[in-house]
């Protein structure tokens, strides 16, 4: 059963079901669904593992949570792995140092680690909304990799419509065209005049409005949202930080039992979350070390314990997807350490002051399990560089873990870092770092430099988006974007 972060409100059920927290994802008093108890998973469990599938590990960890889905529901949404790279090995592991590697988990079909919870969460809420005979209009903004990722996963899917904004001019070339070619009678892709942030609020402005909802409901459709606070994402984010231990486990480079460091490039925490559930299930994780950006949120509060956004704008780095101020899932971590209450007060001070601040005792608590640094763009190009050199491609997201692998690790133990995204994605930077230029190249252009340069061959899949047919071409002021929605839903 989930239970709320902030406390119950007298209205809500106090507790609910898996199948409910995923459709209706916002709790009392604005707050977000957690477990209420996490399953354990024990040294024999991590043996046995090492015999079975991506897969089927998946959904041995599944099977702990019990959540209210048929097994045959979830066998089904876990086949979605197979249309990765490698089907006996969706996520590989790469050794970059002796002591460090990769846990590569971008190998599915947008290029970014979007598609390991929204390749089968997409699945099971279609599944949960046919079973509720029940439609429902997906709404979704994106700095760049969200987007394409909830389109590829709804597309043709019973029961669901999905409306995505993107902000014109703020995604790069192959992100905007993973979305604008996506071609499914019941995808609607939005560009907007304006940022991210303009984006974002825009699709808060439309769940939050009730002629919005009033109009849908005449046709039948309820709202829902598949961001990265719906749990129906974090439970798959567990998953693969085990398999990384596993994978480890399997090629002799820790012992049962031996402990490492999980590092993250991290945004709105998803996947920090799910390693944070992953250790408190029992992986013998060391310490998770979060890398930020120079939106250095994150690192503040983890080293300072203070949430300050008073006097901070968002700056624009070349790590897009890491471009945050409000970090959402930090919020589970604060009930899980401090409980509801406290939690409650602490999202109210954000909402009212910009602020809020851990007491002494509570930092300390929030540093047993996660140290965290930030790494600027120049470093992050250098990292790229020096690893392209030695014949790894990195993207820039990913870059940013070596400033935590260098700064961070204290023990003599592996490292596990996350590789979130491919190359393929941010071209222009890549090839900036490559290059040390800091001309403006196109992707296409950066991609056959990349390409020439280090002998590496991009994906089909990225390559063909340059002659699909362009399906989606709105491009619309914000004031338009209520009225283009329920003309696409009518
Ligand atoms: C979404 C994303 C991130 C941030 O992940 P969170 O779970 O939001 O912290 C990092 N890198 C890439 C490439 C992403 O797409």
């Amino acid at each position: 059963m989930f239970i709320e972060t902030r406390g119950n409100d007298g209205k809500k059920d106090k507790k609910v079901e898996f199948s409910y927290a995923i459709m209706n994802p916002s709790a009392s008093f604005g707050g977000l669904y957690v477990p209420e108890n996490l399953p354990k998973i024990d040294l024999e469990f991590l043996q046995l593992a090492t015999k079975k599938s991506y897969k089927q590990i998946t959904l041995d960890v599944l099977k702990l949570f019990n959540i209210d889905i048929e097994p045959s529901v979830l066998e089904d949404a876990v086949n979605l792995y197979d249309n990765f790279d490698d089907k006996q090995n969706p996520v590989p592991l790469a050794q970059v140092r002796n002591d460090l590697f990769v846990n590569e988990l971008y190998h599915g079909p947008t290029r970014a680690f979007k598609d390991m919870a929204l390749q089968p969460f997409g699945h099971i809420l279609s599944h949960v909304a046919k079973k509720q005979k029940q439609k429902y209009l997906i709404l979704a903004a994106t700095s760049g990799d969200t987007g394409p990722a909830t389109l590829n996963t709804f597309a043709n899917k019973e029961n669901i419509k999905v409306a995505c904004l993107y902000p014109d001019g703020g995604t790069s070339d192959v992100q905007k065209l993973q979305m604008v070619t996506e071609d499914a009678k019941n995808l609607k892709v939005i560009g907007i005049k304006g940022n991210f942030d303009d984006a974002q609020n825009a699709l808060k402005t439309l769940l939050a409005s009730q002629t919005f909802k009033d109009e849908l409901e005449k046709s039948n459709i309820k709202l829902s949202a598949a961001n990265s606070v719906n749990f129906g994402r974090i439970i798959f984010q567990i998953i693969y930080h085990i398999y990384g231990y596993v994978s480890l486990l399997k090629l002799n480079r820790i012992s049962l039992g031996e402990k490492f460091y999980q590092i993250i490039p991290s945004g709105n925490f998803g996947n920090a979350l799910g390693a944070y559930y992953a250790k408190k299930m029992g992986l013998p994780i060391e310490k998770i070390l979060i890398a930020s950006n120079i939106n250095n949120i994150l690192t503040d509060l983890i080293t300072k314990g203070e949430y300050d956004i008073r006097n901070r704008e968002l700056l624009l780095t070349t790590s897009p997807a890491m471009d945050i101020l409000i970090s959402s899932n930090v919020e589970r971590v604060i009930f899980d350490k401090y409980g509801p209450k406290r939690c409650k007060e602490m999202m109210e001070e954000l909402k009212e002051n910009k602020y809020y601040k851990l007491s002494d005792s509570e930092l300390k608590e929030l540093q047993k399990d996660f140290s965290a640094v930030y790494c600027d763009d120049e470093f992050a190009k250098k990292t790229i560089k020096n690893f392209a050199n030695e014949g790894y491609i990195m993207d820039p997201h990913t870059a940013t873990c070596l400033k935590a692998y260098e700064n961070l690790v204290e023990e003599k133990i592996p490292s596990i870092l996350c590789a979130t995204a491919e190359w393929t994605k941010f071209a222009p930077t890549m090839l900036n770092a490559i290059k040390q230029d800091d001309k403006v190249y196109s992707d296409k252009e950066a991609l056959e430099g990349i390409k020439n340069t280090l002998h590496v061959e991009i994906p089909k899949s990225i390559n063909s988006l340059f002659t699909k047919e362009i399906v989606h071409d709105e491009i619309v002021e914000k004031h338009e974007i209520e009225s283009k929605i329920l003309g696409f839903i009518s």
